[in-house]
């Protein structure tokens, strides 16, 4: 099932397979890196995240290298989305 626009009451079509989720914990703070894909709503605009695997790509403290590498890569396609939790 796809997400749907509840505003366009519209289903949302698949805009981007492998968008990076960035979790800062507590702000500023690197803590996790998680893959989903974006999807879009053609009417609006309207984009969500969502379809993410079971787990976190990187840890921040678990590795914290891999975590700066893949992030500076991901960062440098304008492919990361970051947000505070
Ligand atoms: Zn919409």
């Amino acid at each position: 099932m796809r997400p749907v626009c509840v505003l366009c009451k519209r289903e949302m079509r698949a805009n981007k397979n492998g968008r990076i989720l960035e979790l800062l914990s507590p702000s500023p703070e690197p803590y996790q890196l998680w893959s989903g894909d974006e999807w879009k709503c053609d009417i609006c605009g309207a984009t969500v995240i969502v379809g993410y695997g079971r787990a976190a790509m990187f840890d921040a403290h678990a590795n914290p290298e891999g975590y700066a590498k893949f992030h500076t890569y991901e960062k440098s396609q304008d492919n990361v989305v970051t947000i505070e939790v």
